[in-house]
């Protein structure tokens, strides 16, 4: 198992972009490194399948104690920003994670097939693991969204494979250490820290490697399906995403407003469920972005580390430059603050004068950049809110519940929130509609989707 960064023989720095300091080398996997770590993980999955279940849900217990911060500061999920949920902390994240191995502990034993009835006998279903999982992480949040896909697969009797992102493999790294001393089997949680096209590749390509489970850029994910439809292999994708914040004049627009900052910028924008579309009814506009100027132009944006900050640094240069193509200068917005010096800034923005087919009302900009559109009305607002090809999160705000329903039934996203921006818990399901993703991840069925369901006819005839 990868576990030490010592012993690797190459090396891929890692940087903090609050400083652009490096602050660990971590060698990359490769093609053969990943098959060697299939063939290791088989054989530990076959043991594991096999154990009792009592025991299988025992295992992950020490491994709820996640990482600190000290070892992940690479990451902009650390401490990025003042939370708009609780998991927006370095300390709820921790918690997110160890909560998510209690969940899935707890549906080892608890996973059950069906007694169907039949003619002529008895018919059941067996639900049996899949084998060797193959989970690729982004970086926006390395460690939740590695343990969605790990806590899950192991608890239902897989081995896991996880390649982290190249710019974020610590916390992984971390996890395979302790989950090592907390005695999980050797080899059946395996981290492959690597490049996308070489290491994560190969594990989708890998016949060894029953499932991929996906999150990361909508674009990747598409290769990612097409190349596991040579094999028929299982995957699960969380991909990108646009997600509106709907205000409509009947709401708590004091509310409202107090709750937008964060609903963007949390993480630095660098979230899949950002709301980055901000549609505010026409009657309701000016008072709204009255008070929104203030909200964003003291949103606290410096060192993570410092308790004040509410916002950190992107990932790194050339994600800035990425983010900074979608605010061309002089452009019609409000603007918050940003250090300057070393670290990757950019100031929380609210373009107000872009128009709805604008670059930055329809593609993910993946920073702290959101677009503010009138609508007229409820059919208005559900049509703009569904004019893209994403579908992963949205908020509604309104007092009147039966808009709030109406309207959560028409809009087309996995996952809504009605005067609030909450999107992922551990115990509901997550995913997204249309180029948002495929299957779900978290909630009561989470363990079944790392399942192959067996039906048995059993003749009382014969
Ligand atoms: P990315 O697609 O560039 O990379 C994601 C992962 O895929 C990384 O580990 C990368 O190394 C790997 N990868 C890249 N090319 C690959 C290939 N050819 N074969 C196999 N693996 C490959 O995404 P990113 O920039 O790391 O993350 C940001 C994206 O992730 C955003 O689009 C964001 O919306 C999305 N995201 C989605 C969710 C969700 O749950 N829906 C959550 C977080 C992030």
């Amino acid at each position: 198992m990868r576990s030490a960064l010592s012993s690797f023989p190459s090396e891929h720095q890692i940087l903090n972009p609050a400083t652009e300091e490096v602050v660990a080398t971590v060698a990359a996997s490769t093609a053969a490194d990943v098959d060697a770590a299939v063939v290791r993980a088989a054989a530990a999955q076959r043991a594991w399948s096999a154990a009792a279940p009592a025991d299988r849900a025992r295992l992950p217990a020490p491994l709820r104690r996640p990482p600190s911060t000290n070892t992940s500061r690479n990451s902009p999920g650390w401490r990025s920003a003042r939370p708009a949920t609780p998991s927006a902390t370095p300390a709820g994240r921790r918690a997110t994670v160890r909560d998510l191995l209690a969940f899935a502990a707890g549906g080892v034993e608890r996973l059950s097939g069906r007694q169907i009835p039949v003619a002529g006998g008895l018919d059941i279903t067996l639900l049996e693991p899949l084998g060797v999982i193959g989970v690729i992480a982004p970086w926006n949040f390395p460690m939740p969204i590695a343990a969605w896909g790990t806590a899950p697969a192991l608890a239902a009797g897989n081995a896991v494979l996880l390649k982290p992102a190249e710019t974020t493999p610590l916390t992984a790294l971390r996890l395979a250490g302790l989950a090592l001393e907390a005695g999980l089997p050797e080899n059946l949680f395996q981290v492959l820290p690597g490049a996308g096209d070489v290491a994560g590749d190969a594990l989708v390509g890998h016949p060894g490697v029953a499932k991929i489970v996906f999150t990361g850029s909508t674009r990747v994910g598409k290769q990612i399906m097409a190349k596991c439809a040579d094999r028929v292999k299982r995957v699960t994708l969380e991909l990108g995403g646009k997600s509106p914040n709907i205000v409509f004049a009947d709401a708590d627009i004091e509310a409202a407003v107090a709750a937008t900052p964060m609903s963007f910028l949390d993480n630095s924008g660098q979230d899949c469920c950002a709301r980055t579309r901000i549609l505010v009814q026409r009657t309701a506009y000016d008072r709204f972005l009255e008070l929104l100027a203030p909200a964003i132009e003291s949103v606290v944006v410096g060192d993570p580390s410092d308790g004040t900050t509410q916002m950190g640094p992107l990932i790194s240069k050339s994600h800035l430059e990425r983010v900074r193509s979608y605010v061309p200068e002089g452009a019609e917005a409000i603007r918050g603050s940003a250090p300057e010096g070393p670290g990757f800034w950019f100031p929380p923005t609210v373009l107000t004068g872009a128009g709805p087919d604008s670059a930055a009302a329809t593609e993910e900009v993946f920073g702290p950049v959101a677009v503010v559109l009138p609508f007229d009305d409820e059919a208005d607002a559900v049509r703009l809110a569904n004019a893209t090809d994403y579908g992963l999160s949205g908020s509604i705000w309104t007092r009147d519940v039966g808009r709030a329903l109406r309207v959560s039934q028409a809009v087309r996203a996995g996952n809504l929130s009605v005067n609030s921006h909450s999107s992922v818990r551990y115990s509901t399901p997550f995913g997204g509609y249309k180029q948002s993703g495929l299957g779900r991840e978290l909630g009561p069925d989470a363990l079944t989707a790392f399942t192959e369901t067996k039906n048995v006819f059993i003749s009382t005839e014969a």
